[in-house]
């Protein structure tokens, strides 16, 4: 069945590609030569949609297979990732489950008994067995067990020894550090909680390992609009999708200035290319489908949840939904299973999972009934909480388990409305 979605006069949008206005730096070089191969996407996906009028197509069963033969083990070239395995498991998981894919129960219960493995004694998980504690394999172990959801995978988190994990890397300040005496950045602000509220922290252990992380994650937010790393840095994607997620999850959005933030995060997608940027004068690439993509939905529920008549509702997302589908579909996509940052570069699970992560949030941005969907309506995609980034129906099976545990409860913080409007989706779908 053919969608009523259309996708761009991609002959009409080549008048927005950059003008250097008679002035060529590096930066302006490189952005015409990234036009050029989106360019060559656009004009031979024409050639074909003339043939063919249902594409684009997701080639779904080849990113499943290609999941399958990375979950079984990967190419020598990961290697310099063996610190990051729990991020490369949560990857492949969460890119399956929004492709409506679920490995079998054999493959699931020897990812469990393997970060376990990566569990310190410490509290908190490493980036691989024997390594020391990291906030961010944490979150993406966390994230990864929720995904699979079992009652041994929910039990494999030590949430006594997470606790002391989070004392020991927070500073008196509200921030937190990636690891013992490791950076500090809003990264470690948002993976603390994001791993807090999934594994179900007592509401007073909450409250007291949070506080002042709020006005410190306000803190980075820079003339810009967006977040840097720690105060004083360059506003960047990655960070001001953690502080917006963070802030949210605290039910703490009015420290921060949240129109600035929506202004810099909207004018980050490329008018030609129809992906996002991480920063300003940078190049489109399909893992900013997410990180920015989610980042506008989260700020426009966090502004109609301050003031429900806001010229931002969520009825439509302010960012363009179809464009940025049409990037991640006609230039993104390797045919042969997994998605590329941008034309030429290689596939690898990261940029699958962030890719993935925008389309559907591209297609599920707008919070009515009917997704958005360029291409076949098989396009669509499976929901992902704009927040955790994991299936909404991990998410609150996550927070049932939180409330019989008697620890924090969904409404804590004032971070219902985000997921309730999320949950809502979800039955939907899953
Ligand atoms: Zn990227």
């Amino acid at each position: 069945m053919e969608n009523s979605v259309r996708i761009r006069d991609l002959r009409r949008i080549k008048e927005y590609k950059f003008d250097t206005e008679g002035v060529e730096t590096v930066t302006s070089k490189e952005q015409i030569a990234t036009e050029k191969l989106v360019e060559l996407c656009f004009d031979r996906f024409q050639q074909l949609a003339s043939i063919d009028p249902t594409l684009p197509v997701i080639q779904r069963q080849n990113h499943i297979a290609y999941l399958e033969k990375c979950l079984k083990g990967l190419p020598e070239g990961y290697c310099t990732l063996d610190s990051s395995r729990p991020w490369l498991v949560y990857w492949i998981l969460n890119s399956a489950s929004l492709l409506k894919h679920r490995f079998s129960d054999t493959q699931l219960d020897r990812t469990v008994d393997f970060l376990k493995k990566c569990q310190s004694p410490l509290g908190g998980f490493a980036g691989g067995p024997g390594q020391i504690p990291h906030l961010a394999p944490t979150y993406a172990a966390v994230n990864a067990l929720a995904i699979i959801g079992t009652p041994k995978a929910l039990d494999a988190i030590n949430r006594e020894a997470l606790i002391q994990f989070f004392r020991a890397i927070r500073e008196p300040n509200g921030a937190f550090r990636m690891h013992i005496d490791g950076e500090l950045d809003v990264r470690g602000a948002y993976c603390a909680i994001a791993a807090a509220k999934l594994s179900a922290l007592p509401a007073e252990e909450f409250a007291s390992v949070f506080e002042g992380t709020a006005e410190w994650i306000a803190s980075c937010q820079t003339y810009e609009g967006g977040f840097g790393g720690a105060p004083d840095l360059e506003a960047h994607g990655g960070y001001s999708f953690c502080a917006a997620a963070a802030l949210a999850l605290l039910g703490r959005p009015a420290v921060c200035n949240l129109k600035a933030l929506l202004r810099w995060t909207v004018n980050r997608q490329m008018a030609f290319e129809g992906g996002f940027q991480g920063r300003t004068n940078k190049l489109v690439d399909s893992c900013y489908s997410f990180w920015q993509g989610a980042l506008v939905v989260i700020i426009q529920t966090l502004m109609a949840s301050i003031d429900p008549f806001a010229k931002t509702s969520t009825t439509r997302p302010m960012f363009y939904s179809e464009a940025l589908q049409e990037y991640i579909l006609i230039c993104c996509q390797r045919n042969n299973g997994g998605f590329i940052d941008k034309p030429n570069k290689h596939a690898d699970v990261y940029h699958t999972c962030y890719a993935l992560s925008g389309l559907s949030i591209a297609q599920h941005s707008e919070f009515t009934l009917e997704p958005r969907v360029i291409g076949h309506y098989a396009n669509e995609l499976l929901l992902t909480h704009p927040v955790h980034n994991i299936p909404p129906a991990a998410v609150s099976a996550c927070y049932a388990y939180s409330s019989a545990a008697g620890s924090v409860p969904p409404s804590e913080g004032g971070s219902a409305e985000i997921e309730d409007i999320w949950d809502d989706d979800s039955e939907r779908d899953n």
